[in-house]
This record gives structure tokens, C-alpha cells and sequence, in this order.
């Protein structure tokens, strides 16, 4: 080969490794450019005029135009998060108010001096004012669950006290239909937020009071397992068949069995949401006749 020829080759590899670097080179800023766009998308403040359009790719422009949109829809999303908290806030407010005069009246018609056949017009009606108002209480609460207004604030801790707590609050109840109330002693642990937690319990507790016969048992209690630790109310009272489990979880479910008693149907969602909320979960076993056992798990770590 020539000296012409040798020097054409090496001129060739020289600039065919130049071509490399360069390329090489492009991609990275492209990639950093890329990188940093993501970043700023994932930081909230990506807006697409931050980026020099002369200078992008079309996958950059592509991927500029994509977040840009993206950040357009968390926007509204926040925004329609923040109409629903106030329409929600507005709207038990303004029930809140007339609720408690109707409430109010209801009482004061009660003491007075009424005709025996108006007696039961004036209990229908503070029993009918006591069940809106728990159903706009339930109502406000789910909502607020559901729209991520209200978050839960799982800590590590001891569960006796919550279910101690919970307990407490059904006594009298327990106590006016001769039902024995129970809490097996427990040095179980959970992740949980001990506010909702005991909320949810209360409602498993206050179903069980509920709907069991006068005389008969309601007990708590709470298990650790490998990854969820378990707190199970168990009552003695009529069970539920096997085609209603699924459906008591449900928003509104009212057992047809159960249409008398006082109850919206809502408690038992509640529990579920809550439950959910905090990445447990919650499981019915029972059978008709044979009492409920209701659990309620929470993650342990
Ligand atoms: P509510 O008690 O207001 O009806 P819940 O959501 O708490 O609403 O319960 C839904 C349904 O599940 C009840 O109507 C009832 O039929 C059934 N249920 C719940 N708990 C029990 C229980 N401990 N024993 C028997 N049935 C129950």
C-alpha cells in the first residue's frame, strides 16, 4: 500500500472516531437534558417555556410537550381536589345548622304537654333527625377518605390502648341490653393511625352490640402475624349468611333483616376505607345463626 493510501485510511478511522465521539457526546447531553427535564416534571415545576425549542430533539420535544401536559392535569386534579373539599365542607355546614334546630325543636316539642297520639310523631321525628345527622357525619368522613383530603398517619405502636379506648365508648350500650364486653388483654403491635383505627373499631363494635341478642357476648381482640397483625371483634349474635358477606362492605348495604334497627348502612365502608387507607384490609367469617367475626388487618411494619 502507498504512503497516499495509509494516509487515507488513517484519515478515514481518525474521522470515523471523531463521528463517534461527537455522537456520543450529543446523546449525553440529550439524555442530561432529558434527565433534568423528568426531574423538574417529578419536582412540580416543569413548565415546557424553560426548555429552548431550537435546541431539542423531536423526543425531547416530544417528552417537553407530554410533561408540560401532564403538569397542566395536576393542576386541575389539585384544583378539583380543593372544589370538593369545600363543597363538602360547605355542604355539612350548611345541614349542620338547621339539622341541630330541627333537632333542637323535636326536643322541645317532646317536654311539653302533648296529646298521646302525637308522642310517637315527635320520636319519629328526633330518631329520623339523629339518623341524618349520622348519615351526614359518615357521609362527610368517607368523602374526605376518599378524595385524599383527609390522609391517615400510620405510627408503630401498642393496640390494647385504642381497643381499650373503643371499648370504652360501647359500655353503656353493652351494658342497657345485658351484653358482656370483652378485650383479651394484647401486648400486639401495629402500624396504624390510632384515631381512624379506633374509629373503625368502634364501628365493628357497635355493630356487634347492635345486632346481638340481649345476654349475649361481644369480644376484641388482637393477633401478630408474619406481616399483618390481626384485631377481631367476635359476637354471639345472628351471623351472616354466605351470599351477604360480600355485599355488608358495601356503601348503603343494609342486611334485609336488619331494616329496623337504627343504622345507615354505612359504618361497615367506613371501616373498610379506613382499613384500606392504611394498607390493611378488612374479612368477614360467619355463619347464619352462629355469630360474626369480624377482622380488621394491619400491616405491621
Ligand atoms: P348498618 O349497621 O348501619 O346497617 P353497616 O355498614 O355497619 O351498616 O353494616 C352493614 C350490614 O352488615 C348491616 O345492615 C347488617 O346486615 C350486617 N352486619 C354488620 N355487622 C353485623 C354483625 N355483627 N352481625 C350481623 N350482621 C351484621
Amino acid at each position: 500500500m502507498t504512503a497516499v493510501a495509509y494516509g487515507i485510511v488513517i484519515a478515514a478511522v481518525l474521522l470515523a472516531v471523531g463521528v463517534v465521539i461527537w455522537d456520543r457526546r450529543r446523546t449525553k447531553q440529550t439524555m442530561e437534558r432529558l434527565n433534568a427535564m423528568v426531574d423538574r416534571a417529578l419536582a412540580g415545576n416543569f413548565t415546557e417555556d424553560s426548555y429552548d425549542e431550537s435546541l431539542l430533539s423531536a423526543l425531547e420535544a416530544k417528552l417537553a410537550r407530554y410533561l408540560a401536559a401532564s403538569a397542566v392535569t395536576a393542576g386541575k386534579v389539585q384544583g378539583e381536589k380543593d372544589r370538593i373539599k369545600s363543597l363538602i365542607s360547605d355542604i355539612a355546614h350548611q345541614i349542620r345548622t338547621p339539622l341541630s334546630n330541627v333537632q333542637l325543636y323535636a326536643q322541645l316539642l317532646a317536654e311539653q304537654d302533648l296529646p298521646a297520639e302525637s308522642r310517637p310523631c315527635v320520636a319519629a321525628l328526633e330518631a329520623q333527625a339523629e339518623k341524618l345527622q349520622t348519615l351526614i357525619e359518615a357521609l362527610v368522613k368517607t368523602s374526605r377518605l376518599e378524595s385524599g383530603i383527609v390522609t391517615l398517619h400510620p405510627v408503630s405502636g401498642l393496640l390494647n390502648p385504642m381497643l381499650e379506648s373503643a371499648l370504652e365508648q360501647l359500655r353503656p350500650k353493652a351494658a342497657a341490653k345485658g351484653i358482656a364486653l370483652d378485650l383479651t388483654p394484647t401486648a400486639a403491635r401495629a402500624v396504624f393511625d390510632p384515631k381512624w383505627t379506633e374509629e373503625a373499631v368502634v364501628n365493628l363494635l357497635d355493630n356487634a352490640v347492635k345486632y346481638t341478642p340481649e345476654g349475649g357476648r361481644v369480644t376484641a381482640s388482637a393477633a401478630e402475624y408474619q406481616f399483618f397483625t390481626c384485631v377481631r371483634v367476635s359476637d354471639t349474635g345472628p351471623g351472616i349468611s354466605e351470599e351477604e358477606q360480600p355485599m355488608v362492605f358495601q356503601r348503603f348495604y343494609r342486611g334485609p333483616a336488619h331494616q329496623t334497627e337504627e343504622g345507615v348502612g354505612i359504618g361497615l365502608y367506613l371501616t373498610r376505607r379506613i382499613a384500606e387507607g392504611q394498607g390493611g384490609y378488612v374479612k368477614v367469617r360467619s355463619r347464619q345463626g352462629e355469630g360474626s367475626e369480624f377482622s380488621l388487618y394491619l400491616p405491621k411494619n
